[in-house]
């Protein structure tokens, strides 16, 4: 394939993965969405494999069929619940690609372009910051994804690692990096300084992360994303691949727009998450007195349902680790048969990604025109007669807007208790994501019905 024919190919796959964001962000659109950018995909890779630089043909081919079937196993097995951390994990392979590309282009640097002296110096130096710079990005990527990993897998605990005079640190790695940065320009590549610069931000990735407390992550899952695409975009410079460039900047801006837009759903500072929980108090109530809660069964929640003229759920994890979106949508189409009006209320980090119970949702059939935002349900609480929090914790917290000392204050949450009547589906009284206690619990109002989400609900529709 000649070189002009790879430019031409990289600007119709770069078309392509534009085609893809813009179908990706509506339901209705998303699955052409996908394929857009599994055409874009291939006709990166078929242009990348056959273009006049590309050596070692076989190779290339072993390790994309290493590298597909254990892409392909994993994509067959993983659960919905775990798909957080299945990015999160493949954020981090991005950032070590990173760290691998920079260094390779450290030890075999590409041949000049330009014959003029002056030119060839500037573009030395150009390179060494690129390696530098690319470095640093993939070794942050790196750590921190797999700390966001573990933190999703439930393998270290979600609550933010507080060490004292934390941001002093991350300033202090920031200053050191710099001026590494500066020695290695002027040391013409030092090794020593990229050296001490990748332990820095291995360690810096690693304690940035750290820092963020459980109601923070969704944004850290997103801000990754976006540091996997500069790292991305980085190791393009390096390689001198237009394409790299251009699909890096494309994850990179999507991931700090999707990262902003989830702060301000969160009232949450974007600078303070990126910088690592910068300017957060936290102080965790969790020993206070809540009182008492009741309990009921799905016979008497069926009962009360029939009695409703409107009803809202809002799901949570819960629902998805019980599956039970199918038979919520079975009592939806009950209840809507019976007149009864019922909506869906979703909060915008409800679950373990963004759009999660919106996917599942769709997945069983549940019309569009009744599964609403937080934002557009709110206020409509206090003339509902019953609201179903099934498997929701977090996002239903009256705590977020009452007590300026918790580690979600400031959230909007969904404000479930000004209905008549709440009934909230879990297993027990544990406590959601951010290791919050609920006050929600404890209200006149609310009352406790235990068990498997699906199963419960199961037994509410038999019973209707
Ligand atoms: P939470 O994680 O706060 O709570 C889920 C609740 O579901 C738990 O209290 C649990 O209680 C219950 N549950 C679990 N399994 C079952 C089951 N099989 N049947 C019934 N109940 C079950 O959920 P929310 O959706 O309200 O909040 C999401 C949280 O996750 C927020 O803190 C958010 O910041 C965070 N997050 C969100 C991400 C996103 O992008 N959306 C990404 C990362 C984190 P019990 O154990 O007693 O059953």
């Amino acid at each position: 394939m000649s070189a002009g024919l790879v430019q031409a190919a990289y600007i119709v796959a770069a078309l392509f993965f534009i085609m893809s964001l813009a179908g990706l962000s509506k339901q209705e659109s998303a699955r052409s969405g996908n394929y857009y950018g599994i055409t874009g995909m291939t006709i990166a890779l078929i242009a990348t494999i056959f273009s006049p630089d590309a050596q070692g043909f076989a190779w290339v081919i072993i390790a994309m069929a290493i590298g597909g079937a254990i892409g392909i196993f994993y994509a067959k097995k993983v659960e919905m619940t775990e798909m957080p951390e299945l990015v999160a994990i493949l954020h981090s392979f991005v950032g070590l690609a990173a760290v691998l590309v920079g260094y390779n282009s450290y030890l075999e640097p590409p041949v000049a372009i330009s014959t003029d002296l002056a030119e060839m110096h500037a573009e030395h130096v150009i390179h060494l910051v690129e390696v530098f710079l690319g470095v640093f990005i993939g070794a942050v990527t790196f750590t921190g994804s797999i700390v966001a990993f573990c933190k999703l897998r439930g393998v270290i605990s979600s609550s933010p690692l507080n060490i004292p005079h934390k941001h002093k640190w991350n300033l202090a790695a920031i200053v050191v990096s710099t001026l590494l940065m500066i020695y290695f320009v002027k040391a013409d590549g030092s090794m020593f300084a990229l050296l001490v610069m990748t332990l820095i931000a291995f360690a810096f990735g690693y304690h940035l992360v750290a820092s963020i407390g459980g109601a923070d992550m969704p944004v850290v899952v997103s801000m990754l994303n976006s540091y996997s695409g500069w790292a991305a975009a980085a190791a393009g410079f390096m390689l001198a691949n237009d394409l790299l460039i251009v699909t890096g900047a494309l994850v990179g801006s999507s991931g700090a727009i999707l990262s902003y837009i989830m702060c301000k759903a969160m009232n949450r500072s974007f600078i303070s998450v990126i910088a690592g929980g910068f300017g957060q108090t936290v102080v965790i109530s969790e020993d206070q007195e809540q009182g008492e809660h009741r309990e009921t069964t799905a016979e008497d929640v069926a009962e009360m349902l029939k009695d409703s003229k409107s009803v809202i759920i809002t799901p949570g994890y819960g629902m998805a680790v019980a599956q039970a979106q199918y038979p919520v949508h079975e009592i939806t189409e009950k209840l809507r048969a019976q007149g009864i009006d019922v909506r869906f209320g979703i909060h915008p980090v409800a679950g373990r990604l963004p759009g999660h119970m919106n996917v599942l949702l769709a997945e069983a059939k549940v019309p569009y025109d009744i599964v609403l935002e937080m934002d557009e349900l709110n206020d409509d609480f206090p003339e509902t007669d019953t609201v179903l929090v099934i498997g929701a914790n977090d996002t239903v917290n009256p705590a977020a807007l009452e007590d300026p000392n918790s580690p979600i204050a400031g959230m909007p949450v969904l404000e479930v208790w000004n209905a008549k009547n709440v009934i909230v589906f879990k297993r027990s009284m544990n406590t959601g994501y951010a290791g919050v206690q609920n006050p929600l619990f404890f209200k006149e109002n609310t009352s406790m019905l235990f068990g498997d989400a699906k199963e419960s609900v199961d037994a509410i529709s038999k019973a209707l």
